[in-house]
């Protein structure tokens, strides 16, 4: 199927030499991929949804369903890509999405999304509520195309071999690319095109089994995994909850680059790249690329917000 064009592309790569600075690295060492600056409020999800709405338009879909935690990204970017393509989006949300915590759900509500609050659920239970939601939209004689979990299947996988082309030519020599592994498909598409010494993943504890997750993904895509590099010690205690390191690297992203990442992946990913620094798993004189997968719109979601503004305000 021909994916269809929903950003401008290729995204840039930048230089980070303050960043790289502050993580002991040399100036010219690191650079940032900026899958951020994409349309739809940025982010890694609209590659995947370029091939998925691809397939669902495809196969006469009239509604896009799919699923994720309170503040998923990738329903938020779900939703406007079915706004872009004329499609209705329906959303299964667990957790608990609250107007306390608006980011991606405000956004929700503009691009015309309808959610489902799922309440507590695991994913077995989630994609339970999945199917029952496309049963009633079928009795209501539309055509539903239920996209995967952070579009994580193998065709949405196969969209970051997209990525590993770009960063081919643009930085042909980096040895190291640091990703945010959620549902697996991002570092999954980058091992297929670039081969798994060469991407460092770091596992924010999204699903239960990120390694299975991204092995079988690359399997599915036609290659051999070989042993993968997923960091699983910035996980701290779960999906969404702040570590006192992520906290530290979006502050340093910040103050360092004017680089604004977001708690729940990017945060934890660069901590990920600061921790191998730290143990010499990541040296300096190698050429490294963070890839910026996005995600800002859930700062606004998340209770640290609220934190960070108090902070500067006591200073006042
Ligand atoms: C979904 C997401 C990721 C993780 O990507 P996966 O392909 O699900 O592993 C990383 N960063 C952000 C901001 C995301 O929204």
């Amino acid at each position: 199927m021909t994916p269809l064009t929903l950003s401008h592309w290729p995204t840039p790569l930048d230089p980070a030499p303050r960043l790289a600075a502050a993580l002991g690295l040399g100036a010219g060492d690191l650079a940032v991929k900026r899958d951020d600056l994409t349309d739809f409020g940025g982010g890694n999800k609209v590659r995947k949804l370029e091939h998925l709405v691809a397939d669902a338009r495809s196969a006469g879909a009239t509604v896009l369903v799919t699923s994720g935690g309170a503040q998923s990204n990738h329903a938020r970017m779900t939703a406007a890509a079915a706004a872009r393509c004329g499609l209705g989006a329906v959303l299964v949300l667990g957790g608990t999405p609250t107007a306390e915590h608006p980011g991606n759900l405000a956004l929700e509500e503009l691009l015309g999304a309808r959610v489902v609050a799922a309440g507590d659920v695991d994913g077995d239970e989630l994609d339970h509520r999945v199917a029952e939601v496309a049963e009633q939209l079928r009795a209501e004689g539309q055509v539903p195309a239920v996209l995967p979990l952070g579009g994580s299947s193998p065709t949405g996988a196969r969209a970051y071999l997209a990525c590993a082309a770009e960063l081919a030519e643009q930085a042909p020599d980096a040895a190291h690319v640091v990703v945010a592994v959620g549902s697996g498909g991002t570092m999954a598409g980058l091992v297929a095109g670039l081969g798994a010494d060469r991407v460092l993943g770091v596992d924010t504890a999204a699903v239960p089994d990120p390694t299975e997750r991204v092995a079988g993904l690359v399997a599915a895509l036609g290659h051999s995994p070989g042993p993968l590099r997923l960091r699983r010690d910035q996980a701290g205690d779960g999906y969404g909850v702040l570590t006192p390191a992520a906290m530290a690297a979006m502050r340093t992203a910040a103050r360092t680059e004017g680089l604004l990442l977001d708690p729940v992946y990017t945060a934890k990913a660069l901590a990920g790249l600061a921790a191998a620094v730290a143990d010499g798993s990541i040296r300096p004189g190698e050429r490294t690329v963070f890839l910026h997968t996005g995600g800002l719109p859930g700062l606004f979601g998340h209770p640290v917000a609220r934190e960070l503004a108090a902070e500067l305000l006591a200073h006042a």
